[in-house]
């Protein structure tokens, strides 16, 4: 069976892994990613989330507004509030995933600390819009969110490059992982330093524990993936049986895993230094796969396919459906997991309705109308 998504990993990585700590294995990767990114300042963090929460910190927010998309990653607004600010959520635009960027220009109030900008699904926001606030607000802090938008460019120009900060997640499903894992990245010197002086405050040093659970957790997602094993793990995470271990969220609660202030371990950053290796190459095979589906599901009546953006990187392929529980199973049967990435909109959730602010129509019918297709090569093969 393909999965709905698989990590690059391979031997590099695994032996990578098991080879003997360095001092500095965080701190390499670090500057490896500042230099892919082609950015002054990389800062690692055990989650993307985490570095969210000490960047909005680091940029002097407390007690204000932060705009973020309604269809976004739920733990997002968990770093907003967790870093004392509240989240201030926007529909997306018609017939696009991102933030509808004229509405969240219209709520900037005296409040307003921050705008979250998110290139969900790898498909760039639209940096023009976002320069107009700028200059109309100064003030205001631009984050750009690449958790799914490594190498995203909006008319030849890399999304992360332009705003304040970029934050990006690397945990086993993104685009390249560290296992788990996040980065902030700036051409701020003064940010730089305060949000690393920050992070070595606030965060204790990795553990050899973390560290053997991280291995541990690494090489059970070999084995997970691996094909003869993989149908198996589905037919047990579809029986409900896995639900503790795949949900990562509960709808009623804003809340954090419980090491999210314990450093990057080095395993992490050995394993992030090899996917580095490999980016550009698995950025190049994930926008020939994205291509071949806008090819193959065109011909299909119910299935809209996502906007056709130059820069997009797609570290998810996702069409919007009717019927989507029928579609799951079509597939399954052909031996293809189709996956529902964000089945959410974030202010109709129980923990966030204190913070909803009318309604949110666009990114409600995404949240049970997106299905995700594999950008798998093997997925294109098995399909036909
Ligand atoms: C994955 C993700 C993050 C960061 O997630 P962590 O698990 O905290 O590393 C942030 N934003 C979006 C949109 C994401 O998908």
């Amino acid at each position: 069976m393909i999965p709905r998504f698989k990590p690059s990993l391979g031997w590099g990585e695994l032996i990578a892994a098991f080879r003997f700590s360095r001092k500095d294995d965080v701190q390499r990767f670090e500057q490896a990613f500042a230099k892919k990114m082609q950015q002054r300042h990389a800062i690692a963090f055990p989650y993307g989330r985490t570095g969210l929460m000490l960047l909005l910190e680091a940029m002097g927010l407390k007690g204000r507004e932060i705009i973020c998309p309604a269809y976004t990653c739920v733990v997002v607004p968990h770093a907003i509030v967790f870093s004392g600010n509240e989240p201030v959520f926007i529909d997306c635009n018609e017939g696009d995933f991102n933030m509808d960027i004229d509405k969240a220009s219209k709520t900037i109030t005296d409040k307003t600390g921050a705008i979250i900008a998110t290139s969900i699904f790898g498909y760039p926001a639209d940096l023009d819009k976002l320069s107009e606030i700028r200059q109309m607000f100064p003030h205001i802090k631009i984050i750009q969110d690449c958790a799914h938008s490594f190498a995203a460019e909006w008319k030849g120009c890399p999304v992360h490059k332009a705003g304040d900060a970029a934050i990006f997640g690397l945990n086993i499903s993104k685009i390249i992982t560290s296992i788990f894992g996040g980065m902030v990245t700036t051409d701020n010197d003064e940010l730089a330093v305060r949000l690393k002086n920050l992070r070595d405050e606030r965060l204790k040093p990795a553990t050899f524990m973390k560290s053997l659970r991280r291995l541990f957790y690494l090489l059970s997602v070999y084995l997970a993936f691996w094909e003869p094993i993989y149908s198996y793990v589905n037919r047990l995470e579809r029986s409900g049986l896995l639900n503790k271990f795949v949900t990562y969220y509960d709808e009623n609660v804003i809340d954090m895993p419980s090491d999210y202030l314990k450093m990057m371990s080095n395993v992490e950053a050995r394993v992030g230094l090899v996917q580095l290796e490999k980016y550009d190459n698995i950025i190049r095979k994930r926008k020939e796969v994205a291509l071949t589906w806008r090819k193959k599901l065109n011909r299909i009546k119910d299935i809209v396919l996502p906007p056709d953006v130059k820069g997009a990187t797609y570290s998810h392929f996702v069409c919007l459906v009717k019927d989507r529980d029928a579609m799951l199973e079509e597939y399954m049967k052909k031996g293809v997991q189709l996956g529902t990435l964000i089945d959410y909109s974030i202010p109709y959730m129980k923990a966030y309705v204190k913070w909803k602010k009318g309604e949110y129509p666009i990114s409600l019918e995404y949240s049970h109308s997106t299905v995700n297709f594999p950008v798998i090569r093997k997925a294109m093969k098995s399909y036909g």
